[in-house]
C-alpha cells in the first residue's frame, strides 16, 4: 500500500481562545475525491488551509504526497507548488489576461521560459473549455468562466492535489454546471481533490468519500450513500434537512 496522498493527524487549530479544529483525523488516497460538508463556522475552510499550510497548525501534523508539511524545516513554497489551491472568489489577476494569469505563477515560481508556460497554459485553459478567451481579461468573463479560468491556473502548476473551497458558492445558479462539469472531470482523470461544498449532487455523484465537520470536529466519514443516503447521526442529519 503506497501512502495516502494526503494525511491528517491529531489536528488542531486555534484562534486565541476558540479552538476551531478539536483533533481532525482523515486520510485521502491517490486519485480520491473527498467533500467535505458543514454547518458554515464548523472549521472546513480552516482545514483546508492547514493542509496546504495558509494556517499554521497549532497542533498535529499533515503530510501531502508523502511530506511532512508541518515540519518546521519543511520548504513551504515547495509544498504550496505540490497543492492546486481554488477558493470562492476567483483571485485573478484583473490587470492580465487569461494566458497571463496562467503564465506569470508558472514563470515567477516554477521558472518556466515563456515557450513553456504558454504551452502549458493553452493545455490547461482547452482543459477548462476556454481555449477562445485566452486573450480576454477576467472582467469580460462571467463568474463560472473565471471560476475555470482559477482552475486552470491551479492545474498548470502540475499540483499533486487539488484543494476547493466552495468554489461555486458565489456563482449565478445557471453558472454552477460548466465548473462542476470541469471537477468531474478532473476526478475523471484521476485528480486528488479535497472539495468544500454544498453541492449534494455533486457529492454524491462524484466523491468517493464524504466526510461531514461540525464544531471542529470529524462527524462521520463515509461512501456518499452511507452520509448523505443514510447518516448516522442526528447532526448529520439535521444539517442535511436543511438544505433541502
Ligand atoms: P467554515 O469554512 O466551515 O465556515 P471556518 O474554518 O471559516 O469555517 O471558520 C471556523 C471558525 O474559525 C469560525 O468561528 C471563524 O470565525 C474562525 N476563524 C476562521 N479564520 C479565522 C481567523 N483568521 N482569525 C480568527 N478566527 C478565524
Ligand atoms: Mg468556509
Amino acid at each position: 500500500m503506497s501512502r495516502p496522498e494526503i494525511e491528517v493527524r491529531a489536528l488542531h487549530k486555534s484562534f486565541g481562545d476558540n479552538e476551531v479544529l478539536r483533533g481532525i483525523d482523515l486520510e485521502i488516497g491517490r486519485g480520491e475525491v473527498v467533500c467535505v460538508i458543514g454547518p458554515s463556522g464548523s472549521g472546513k475552510s480552516t482545514l483546508l488551509r492547514c493542509v496546504n499550510l495558509l494556517e499554521e497548525p497549532s497542533k498535529g501534523q499533515v503530510f501531502v504526497g508523502g511530506t511532512e508539511v508541518t515540519d518546521p524545516d519543511v520548504d513551504i513554497d515547495a509544498v504550496r507548488r505540490r497543492i492546486g489551491m481554488v477558493f470562492q472568489q476567483f483571485n485573478l489577476f484583473p490587470h492580465l489576461s487569461v494566458t497571463e494569469n496562467l503564465t506569470l505563477p508558472q514563470r515567477r515560481v516554477l521558472g518556466r521560459d515563456k515557450a513553456e508556460a504558454a504551452r502549458v497554459a493553452a493545455e490547461n485553459l482547452a482543459r477548462v473549455g476556454l481555449s477562445e478567451k485566452a486573450d480576454a481579461y477576467p472582467a469580460s468573463l462571467s463568474g463560472g468562466q473565471q471560476q475555470r479560468v482559477a482552475i486552470a491556473r491551479a492545474l498548470a502548476m502540475g499540483p499533486r492535489v487539488m484543494l476547493f473551497d466552495e468554489p461555486t458558492s458565489a456563482l449565478d445558479p445557471e453558472l454552477v454546471g460548466d465548473v462542476l462539469a470541469v471537477m468531474r472531470g478532473l476526478a475523471e482523470d484521476g485528480m486528488t481533490m479535497m472539495v468544500v461544498t454544498h453541492e449534494m449532487t455533486f457529492a454524491r455523484e462524484v466523491a468517493d468519500r464524504v466526510v461531514f465537520m461540525d464544531g471542529g470536529v470529524i462527524v462521520e466519514d463515509g461512501s456518499p450513500g452511507q452520509v448523505i443516503g443514510s447518516p448516522r447521526h442526528e447532526r448529520t442529519r439535521h444539517f442535511l434537512s436543511r438544505l433541502l
